[in-house]
């Protein structure tokens, strides 16, 4: 059976999984939903005994139909090969009574590897018999950017356009975008939020002018951030890995449910969660573990999304986020693909800062997830406790969701807590939270610190970081985003 895509505001075109992939966001600004999800569930005891890249190669299959076996069989060796340091690819181990699934083995330290490692490679496959230079642009929180330039670095016909919030990233993230080497790679910072970038990036999107000067020149636009089905669908993985993990060490016997706790910003890896429960997985609870801008946290407890409220800058910056994007695909699904409604409440979003889904949404969205959050004083306390008690060492993003995972009630299943980060991004929050004095350190002084204390020590891709050269030093304003695209496109492919 063939999967097919179309926008979850309804308008256009149906597309197939590689127009989807190439496009990234729909033309109407709605995000592509396909409405044959979980028609063709996987074999969990099949999965059970999978590895890895055979796991990605039938969630892939499943979900992308449009590539053939060779074309997804090469896209995963190719993405998850040495440029992991685990074979495991992404490793569960203990944590106290639950379990720690470890999402930063990749090549920047962050759960985003595990698709954008893939996206590039889908994304060529996608252009092949296509003339045209695909632009990729980026809005990052911290983590993406990263990513981004790391897979789509020197892949031919691509070139990729980062811009992140000046000083609303860690020492150690910003000196891993500022560093990265490439002919096609363009490194920004703005002046605003995330939001503001992310919001940015969609009007890039969506001018039709800009769209026809570059087509002009053979170029068009393209997301990586999570918007794009290319970097949803290789997530779904990893929550049918883990499954497959637990069943063969004993933790559970195949059909038993298993809650997982994620750490979330744009929702894009919880969504992951959703669809691999679509797709057959006996998922219990879904838990949306927030920081201070707990948007979504009122949400799954009120049914009003709010983003009308302060902006707040915390030690787990990637989840810095007032408008979850992937939240519309969903609303798509809550409301059984009601293009109608999903658009009018995107347009309240935009134009009042809230809507409220109703008392019946609202039952559903609760029958599939939980919700919570944690303060930057309890997300501290929770990584000195986890150290101290579990021996583990975690980074802030994980902290939080290990947070509410404490506190949330269980009936007994297996609890995975879904790791985001290697705690050396964010050395300087990790160690202050081991309640050492970091005043006049910088990012390395910590890690160094940190190594010292703790014995773990720091992943290479970080410590090298130390004598990189700094490549990209723009700053610019929001409303100069598009023309630095425009620059970019035409050094790149002039
Ligand atoms: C991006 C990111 C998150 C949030 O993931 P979403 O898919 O945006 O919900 C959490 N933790 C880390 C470390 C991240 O980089």
């Amino acid at each position: 059976m063939k999967t097919f895509y179309h926008s979850t505001r309804g308008n256009g075109e149906t597309v197939t999984s590689k127009q989807a992939i190439l496009m990234g966001i729909a033309a109407d600004g709605g995000l592509y939903v396909s409405d044959q999800l979980g028609e063709v569930q996987l074999d969990l005891a099949d999965i059970s005994r999978c590895t890895y890249h055979e796991t990605a190669r039938r969630v892939l299959g499943t979900l992308l139909t449009d590539y053939t076996e060779q074309e997804v069989d090469s896209c995963v060796k190719g993405a998850y090969a040495d440029n992991f340091d685990t074979p495991a690819i992404t490793p569960l181990t203990p944590l106290g009574s639950d379990w720690l699934l470890e999402l930063y083995h990749g090549p920047t330290c962050a759960f985003k590897d595990v698709a954008l490692q893939m996206l590039p490679r889908l994304m060529s496959k996608a252009r092949m018999g296509d003339g045209r230079n695909v632009m990729i642009v980026t809005a990052t929180s911290g983590d993406t950017g990263k990513a981004a330039l790391a897979g789509f670095a020197g892949v031919s016909g691509t070139g990729i356009t980062v811009f992140y919030p000046e000083g609303k990233v860690s020492d150690i993230q910003r000196l891993q975008m500022v560093t990265q080497p490439g002919e096609n790679v363009a490194v920004c910072a703005i002046r605003g939020t995330f939001d503001d970038a992310q919001t940015q990036v969609k009007h890039i999107f969506a001018d039709r002018e800009l769209a026809a000067r570059l087509a002009g020149d053979g170029c068009i636009l393209s997301s990586a951030n999570s918007i794009n089905v290319g970097r949803l669908v290789p997530q779904v993985t990893y929550y049918f890995n883990a499954y497959a993990q637990l069943v063969r060490s004993g933790a559970v016997k195949v059909g038993d449910a298993v809650d997982f706790c994620v750490p979330t910003g744009n929702f894009g890896d919880v969504l992951a969660g959703y669809y691999a429960k679509r797709l057959g997985l006996p998922v219990g609870r879904l838990v949306v573990a927030s920081n201070t801008n707990k948007v979504l946290t009122d949400f799954i407890e009120t049914g009003v999304y709010d983003r009308r409220r302060e902006f707040a800058k915390t030690i787990s910056p990637s989840m810095d986020i007032l408008v979850s994007s992937n939240l519309e695909r969903m609303l798509y699904y809550l409301t059984d693909g009601d293009c109608e409604r999903v658009t009018h409440l995107m347009g309240e979003l935009r134009e009042k800062g809230f809507y409220d889904i109703g008392a019946d949404l609202l039952g559903k969205l609760q029958g599939t997830f939980g919700c919570g959050f944690a303060t930057d004083d309890e997300t501290r306390q929770t990584i000195r406790a986890t150290w101290e008690q579990e021996g583990v060492l975690i980074d802030p993003h994980t902290a939080v969701a290990k947070c509410v995972l404490d506190r949330t009630e269980t009936e007994g299943a297996q609890r995975v807590c879904l790791s985001t980060a290697n705690p050396y991004k964010f050395s300087s929050d990790v160690l202050a939270a081991l309640g050492e004095d970091v005043s006049g350190k910088d990012g390395f002084a910590c890690m160094d610190t940190l190594q010292a204390i703790t014995r773990v020590s720091a992943p290479e891709q970080l410590s090298s970081l130390r004598n990189a050269n700094i490549l990209h030093e723009s700053v610019c304003n929001q409303s100069e985003m598009g023309a630095f695209v425009e620059r970019a496109c035409e050094r790149m492919f002039a």
